[in-house]
């Protein structure tokens, strides 16, 4: 497809009656209600200078005043920088020189920021609207959001998002979910990553309700869910694990149809017990580059695949190569993707994860007889031990499954003999102990020899991105006697 509608402008030709955002309030809006205030927003954008190809920075929470100004700034036809909100001074100073951003919409104070001019909701209310070209169609290589990844591996890169990327990562979705009139999504994960941003357009796209919350923990999760018969939901593991808490103690009912579990591990064991409180809980796998799901599994195989981030979704191909050939069945290699979802490449960055159409991520996994992806951690964290491959996530699922361990983070350490031997950074519940040799005990029963961390450190917390994603080439500073 060369051209496309602007999403919400087609949407209120369609059905502008139906519902299309709850607010956190409890109030909610039609599609023709909110392109009334998309339209005037628009206008007062238009009125401060911002137009066609301009880059804007957004850097706000989740919130109706943020929905507002993504699809005021499309209409307009300005690229969007989406900007966490999570970073700090000097990292958004980074991005936003990095991305060329030109202006900036936040609620944070306008003096924190040079050479970018800084515009909060609440002033640009006082703008009087100018009359601007509203951009009914757009091409589909337009390029419509740039988002940096998460730094979980080195430093973030501003992933390029063209329109016809988050077009069919919507379609791709809804082949494989269905989509029914009564669905509301609602969005917990931050708009500032894909994962969130994506549901914003697939709201216009489908003529769908969104929920919105305001805390993405739980209890108010659980309770939205509840009060506006939420039936879709996106979630990482940490809310789900507390999720799966609320429903077991029944203090909440659910209309949910589908959880998607994705933006890193999803742990059988939650997995599993999510299935025995039957809660609908499907694996996805995607990234930044791929502007949400590449591959997800799909409802049918909740089941009989658990493990499973699924299969490539309609319209999108997956391979498994391990030096540079295709893996067999069940061999791990490299998770290789292609699909109208891929983005392009980086922003002014070159970059050998593109190739020939093909997105090499940097994720290992491996394929089952089926074709059933199994991912299995990041490349960069493999560890080589004596010639065998350990990979962290193996060991970390091991130890988080004992009673008195929170969270853990496992690592390589250089070794004369192996060349490097993996070691674990242990956080314990509050108030409980338990002693190196048992933590390397229960991995001795679960793991081979090998795979059993050398050392065991038990630190007061782990080291953390912005997306709270475990940053493991950080946990070595952790030592004791070591610089952090
Ligand atoms: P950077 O690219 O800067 O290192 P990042 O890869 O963490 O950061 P994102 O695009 O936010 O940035 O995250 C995508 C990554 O999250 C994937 O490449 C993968 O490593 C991980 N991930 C996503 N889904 C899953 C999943 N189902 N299982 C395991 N890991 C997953
Ligand atoms: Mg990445």
């Amino acid at each position: 497809m060369k051209t496309l509608p602007n999403f919400l402008v087609e949407r209120v030709r369609l059905t502008p009656n139906r519902v299309a955002v709850v607010k956190p309030n409890d109030e909610q809006c039609t599609f023709k209600e909110l392109y009334d205030d998309v339209f005037q927003h628009a206008g007062r954008l238009s009125a401060i200078g911002i137009s066609k190809g301009s880059h804007v920075a957004v850097l706000m929470s989740n919130s109706y005043e943020m929905i507002v100004t993504v699809h005021a700034l499309h209409l307009i036809g300005a690229v969007i920088i989406l900007m966490n909100t999570r970073l700090s001074q000097q990292e958004w100073e980074y991005q936003l020189e990095d991305s060329d951003t030109s202006y900036l919409l936040t609620n944070l104070r306008s003096d924190r920021f040079k050479n970018v001019k800084v515009y909060s909701f609440e002033e640009l209310q006082t703008v009087t609207p100018n009359s601007f070209d509203i951009q009914k169609t757009v091409r589909s290589e337009d390029v419509a959001t740039m988002m940096y990844t998460s730094g979980t591996t080195g430093a973030p890169k501003a992933v390029i998002q063209t329109y016809g990327n988050h077009w069919s990562s919507a379609i791709a979705s809804m082949l494989n979910l269905g989509f029914k009139e009564d669905d509301a999504w609602l969005i917990c994960l931050p708009m500032f990553h894909v994962g969130g941003l994506s549901t914003l357009y697939k709201s216009a796209i489908y003529g769908m309700k969104v929920v919105l919350v305001e805390k993405a923990e739980a209890q108010s999760i659980a309770k939205a869910v509840q009060t506006h018969q939420v039936t879709i939901l996106s979630v990482v593991s940490k809310v789900l694990t507390d999720l799966v808490t609320l429903y077991t103690r029944k203090e909440y009912t659910h209309s949910l149809r589908c959880v998607l579990i994705g933006g890193g591990p999803a742990p059988l064991p939650l997995l599993k017990n999510s299935m025995e409180i039957k809660l609908p809980v499907y694996q996805t796998y995607g990234m930044t580059e791929t502007c949400s799901q590449i591959v997800t599994l799909a409802p049918e195989y909740m089941l009989s695949k658990v493990g499973s981030a699924g299969t490539a979704l309609y319209t999108c191909e997956l391979k498994v190569l391990n030096q540079d050939k295709m893996a067999s069945p069940n061999e791990i290699g490299e998770i290789v993707v292609k699909g109208p979802n891929v983005s392009k490449g980086y922003y002014k960055r070159e970059s050998s994860s593109f190739n020939d159409g093909w997105l090499y991520t940097g994720d290992m996994g491996y394929v089952d007889e089926d074709g059933f992806l199994f991912v299995v951690d990041r490349r960069s964290d493999l560890i080589i031990s004596g010639g065998e491959n350990i990979y962290p996530a193996e060991i970390e699922e091991v130890l988080v499954a004992h009673k008195n361990v929170l969270e853990v983070g496992v690592t390589g350490k250089d070794d004369v003999k192996w060349g490097k031997v993996p070691v674990a950074f242990v956080v314990l519940h509050k108030n409980t102990t338990v002693s190196k040799e048992e933590l390397q005990q229960f991995c001795k029963e679960k793991l081979a020899s090998y795979k059993v961390p050398k050392e065991i450190y038990f630190v007061e917390s782990l080291p953390r991105n912005a997306a709270n994603k475990l940053l493991r080439r950080k946990l070595l500073e952790l030592q004791p006697g070591e610089e952090k």
